[in-house]
C-alpha cells in the first residue's frame, strides 16, 4: 500500500511541471475589448484577462489611467492593437516595451491586406476587426503570443484557436449572405466616423463617415452639407449611429435632409470601435459583428433572422 501511494505521489510530482492546469493563469492586459475577447477565446482557463477599454470607449482618444498602469506593470503580457489606433498611448507603450513583453497584435497583419489611412500617408486604417477574415490573423497572432509565454499549454491554445477561427468563418459566410441580400442601390453605409472601410471592401459596400478614420478631428459644416446632398440626391433613407462616438453629427444629417424634404432615419446603433456590455453576447467579438451585420442588412432591406446568426442577439434592434 505504502509503496503504491509513494509511486503515485512520485508520478504526480513528475507530471506537475508539464501540467499547465497546475499553474496560475497568465495575467494578460489588453487595450480594446476585441483583443481581450481574442485572448479569452484562445487562452481559456490558462489566462486571466483585463480589457482596459469598456463599452462606448473610443480607442482613438483613450489615455491610460493610473489603475491601468498598475495592471499593466503587474501583467505577464500586455497586448495592444497598434496601427495608430491607440494614438494617445503610443509613447507609453514604447516605454513599457523596454521593461515588459508588449505586443501590438494588429501590426502582425501583412501590410498588403491593409487599407491606406486617409489622414496620414505613412499609416494604415486600423479598423481591421470589421472583417472577420482579417481578424483571424490577429487571433493567430494572439495564439502565437500566448504559446511563447506558456509553451506547455501550446496544444490547448491551438485547439481553442481552431474553435474560434471556425466561428469567424461562420461569421464571414453569414455576412456575405446577409449583406448581399440588400438591394445593390442600398449598399451604402453612412456612419459617424470611417470605421467601416474593411467592412465595405469585404462585402461590396460604399462607406461614408462624417468624421475620418480617427475621431480626433471635428467634422466641418461643409462635410455635413455634402453628405446631406448625397442622402437627398441618392434617396438614401438610413444612417447609423455608433456606440463609441457622439450621435450629434448624425442628427445634423437627419435634420439637414428633413429641411430638404427628404426623410432619413437611424438604421440602428453599431458597435464600431468598442463592444457591448461585458457578460452579454454583444460583449463578445462574434456578438459584436453579428449585431452589426444583422442591423445593417436588416435596416437596408434584407430579410435577416431577428436574433442574428447564432440566435443570441437581444431582440428589438
Ligand atoms: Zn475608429
Amino acid at each position: 500500500m505504502i509503496r503504491r501511494s509513494f509511486l503515485a505521489a512520485l508520478a504526480i510530482a513528475a507530471a506537475m511541471p508539464l501540467a499547465a492546469w497546475a499553474q496560475a493563469p497568465l495575467k494578460v492586459v489588453a487595450t480594446t475589448g476585441m483583443i481581450a475577447d481574442a485572448v479569452r477565446q484562445v487562452g481559456g482557463d490558462q489566462v486571466e484577462v483585463k480589457g482596459l477599454m469598456g463599452p462606448g470607449v473610443d480607442p482613438h482618444a483613450y489615455r491610460q489611467t493610473r489603475s491601468d498602469i498598475v495592471a499593466m506593470t503587474r501583467a505577464d503580457l500586455v497586448l495592444w492593437h497598434g496601427l495608430y489606433l491607440e494614438a494617445q498611448m503610443e509613447d507609453f507603450f514604447e516605454d513599457l516595451g523596454r521593461k515588459q513583453t508588449v505586443v501590438a497584435v494588429a501590426e502582425s497583419v501583412d501590410n498588403s491586406k491593409l487599407r491606406a489611412h486617409d489622414d496620414y500617408a505613412d499609416k494604415y486604417d486600423p479598423h481591421i476587426w470589421m472583417s472577420p477574415a482579417l481578424w483571424a490573423d490577429v487571433v493567430t497572432k494572439v495564439q502565437e503570443t500566448l504559446t511563447e509565454a506558456r509553451p506547455e499549454a501550446a496544444e490547448i491554445f491551438a485547439a481553442n484557436a481552431q474553435v474560434h477561427l471556425s466561428e469567424l468563418d461562420a461569421l464571414t459566410a453569414y455576412a456575405e449572405q446577409a449583406l448581399t441580400a440588400v438591394p445593390e442601390d442600398s449598399r451604402v453605409l453612412l456612419t459617424a466616423h470611417d470605421a467601416f472601410g474593411y467592412f465595405g471592401a469585404a462585402y461590396g459596400y460604399e462607406v461614408m463617415g462624417v468624421q475620418g478614420i480617427s475621431t480626433q478631428s471635428e467634422a466641418g459644416l461643409n462635410r455635413i452639407g455634402e453628405l446631406v446632398d448625397t442622402l437627398v440626391d441618392r434617396q438614401l433613407t438610413a444612417v447609423f449611429v455608433e456606440s463609441s462616438v457622439s450621435d450629434r453629427s448624425m442628427r445634423a444629417l437627419i435634420e439637414g435632409a428633413a429641411a430638404k424634404g427628404h426623410k432619413v432615419s437611424v438604421g440602428g446603433e453599431l458597435y464600431s470601435d468598442a463592444m457591448g456590455e461585458p457578460g452579454t453576447y454583444e460583449g463578445t467579438y462574434v456578438g459584436m459583428l453579428d449585431h452589426n451585420i444583422t442591423v445593417i442588412a436588416g435596416a437596408l432591406g434584407a430579410d435577416v433572422p431577428d436574433q442574428g446568426l447564432n440566435g443570441k442577439l437581444s431582440a428589438g434592434f
